[in-house]
């Protein structure tokens, strides 16, 4: 049962020919295929995967090791990738094959990974329950009947129902770590410009992420290393070297201290959620960790700050798809004016529209003041807030997410409700700082509850170092939902 080994433990294997990456390769697209109902993949390309498969394991014979030859991985369908469908989960690019690869897509696959295909998710990453996808909805393997979290659902689900070892994510105001909270994962948004967002269909650019969903810290630092990097073809793109995440593993946490920021722990939030985190802290501080009490005084900001700021983004960035530059083309039109309308009216959802509609109307002349101008101003101060309380700790603590995963349909008709799921993520964002999510155990209906990790900037090294120690220690990110 190779699926149940973690990544960095079948690139051992790899390593060592204890299995082949063919092999593997056809147990988990077997996998993919036995468990379609979940409706995690938009893209399965077996042909694709057995080839690279093959000249993985013509490298491996010859012990040529790149960091993860031969190990099969998944995109999140926002990821363009040469030659296959990249739709971000639309039906407006429904049909769009793109001609180039992202720069995460051509970097892991140089560093010897193997593509099974691509993972559904909520359009253009709008959405908390991969709901708003125009391929359906994706359904949590811990509860059927219950969502992945999003936008990143199909990756999550993918990964925790172990049809692949691992899978890449992005995150704008929670889509990495909220998902990887309702699935039980480890999930990292990194910082801003850490990671490449170049061939990553934009939604919101001062806030997207691209990062890693995992079983372990350790997997997803693995991840890390080969995403991350300088790339001159994103303008945001850090200069920086990935040696601190290597450190950053052997971290000793005698003497870290974790913040734990008052507004982070209301009495809002699941009881169980609560209980677990609180739990979780406990043990941290058996394994040397010190917690202090810290401040986020405008906390409560960041949802109306995110939901002007990331519309707005959207607006802009969304404006491409017209049907004559780039998307779905009504074929309902008799002039140009009807063929943008027509084309727009049908290639985009509800949600998506909403928010175009949302961020038009904030940046329009006599409202830019008054809400997008505003929102930048709140935004300097939320990331003050995190510098101010990053004096006292190194690391901030929370939960991911206010509840474990909702039902289906529970949230659709109620935009607000859908959108305060990110009450504890999106400030992450929004200063641009690293977040990790990790499971912390499960509420009374077996549900996975995620534990936050906040870093200072480009600290993703100690963030992972901690997360492992704590997964060094316990055994939640081992637990496997039943029937997978
Ligand atoms: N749920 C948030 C939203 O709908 C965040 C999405 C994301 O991080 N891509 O905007």
């Amino acid at each position: 049962m190779p699926h149940r080994h973690n990544l960095t433990t079948l690139r051992d294997m790899l390593r060592r020919r204890e299995i082949s990456s063919t092999e593997l390769t056809h147990h988990f697209l077997e996998r993919i295929d036995r468990h379609s109902d979940l409706n995690a993949f938009i893209t399965v390309d077996e042909e694709g995967a057995l080839a690279a498969a093959q000249q993985a394991d013509k490298h491996l014979a010859r012990d040529e090791h790149a960091p993860l030859t031969g190990v099969p991985l998944a995109h999140k369908d926002i990821f363009c990738t040469q030659g296959l469908l990249t739709s971000c989960g639309s039906k407006m690019l429904r049909n769009f094959i793109s001609p180039y690869d992202a720069t995460v897509v051509e970097r892991l696959a140089k560093a010897g990974s193997v593509l099974v295909g691509k993972t559904n998710m909520d359009e253009f990453a709008m959405g908390s329950s991969n709901e708003t996808s125009h391929f359906g909805p994706v359904h949590n393997p811990w509860d059927l009947q219950r969502v992945p979290g999003g936008s990143s659902g199909g990756s999550a689900a993918a990964v925790a129902s172990r049809l692949v070892p691992g899978a890449t994510g992005t995150d704008t105001g929670g889509s990495i770590r909220q998902p990887a909270a309702f699935c039980g994962l480890t999930g990292l948004k990194p910082s801003y410009g850490r990671v490449s967002r170049y061939g990553m269909i934009a939604f919101a650019s001062s806030l997207d992420q691209g990062g890693p969903l995992a079983l372990s810290a350790e997997d997803a630092a693995l991840l890390l290393q080969c995403m991350a990097g300088f790339d001159s073809r994103d303008s945001t793109s850090i200069a920086r070297d990935t040696a601190d995440i290597d450190e950053g593993l052997k971290i000793n946490l005698h003497g870290l201290r974790l913040g734990l920021p008052a507004e982070f722990f209301d009495e809002s939030i699941d009881n169980a959620v609560l209980t677990r985190v609180r739990e979780a802290l406990g043990i941290f501080e058996r394994l040397g960790a010190t917690l202090v009490d810290v401040a986020l005084p405008n906390s409560a900001a960041g949802i109306p700050c995110y939901y002007v700021i990331a519309p707005a983004e959207a607006s802009s960035n969304l404006s491409r798809f017209d049907g004559v530059r780039f998307g779905h083309r009504s074929d309902q039109a008799s002039d140009l004016l009807t063929l943008y309308e027509n084309s727009r009216a049908e290639g985009f959802g509800e949600e998506v529209k909403r928010r175009i509609l949302i961020g038009t109307y904030a940046l329009s002349a006599g409202y830019y003041d008054a809400y997008y101008l505003k929102a930048q101003k709140i935004r300097r101060v939320i990331a003050q807030d995190f510098s101010k309380a990053f004096e006292q700790c190194d690391i901030i603590v929370g939960p991911t997410a206010p509840t474990t995963a909702f039902s289906l349909g529970e949230k659709t008709q109620d935009p607000v409700a859908m959108y305060l799921n990110d009450i504890f993520t999106n400030t992450v964002n929004l200063a641009g700082l690293p977040g990790l999510s990790i499971p912390a155990g499960l509420d009374e209906a077996g549900l996975p509850v995620g534990l936050q990790l906040i870093g200072q900037f480009m600290d993703e090294g100690r963030l992972l170092g901690a997360a492992h120690r704590f997964q060094q220690a316990t055994d939640w990110h081992q637990l496997v939902p039943k029937g997978f």
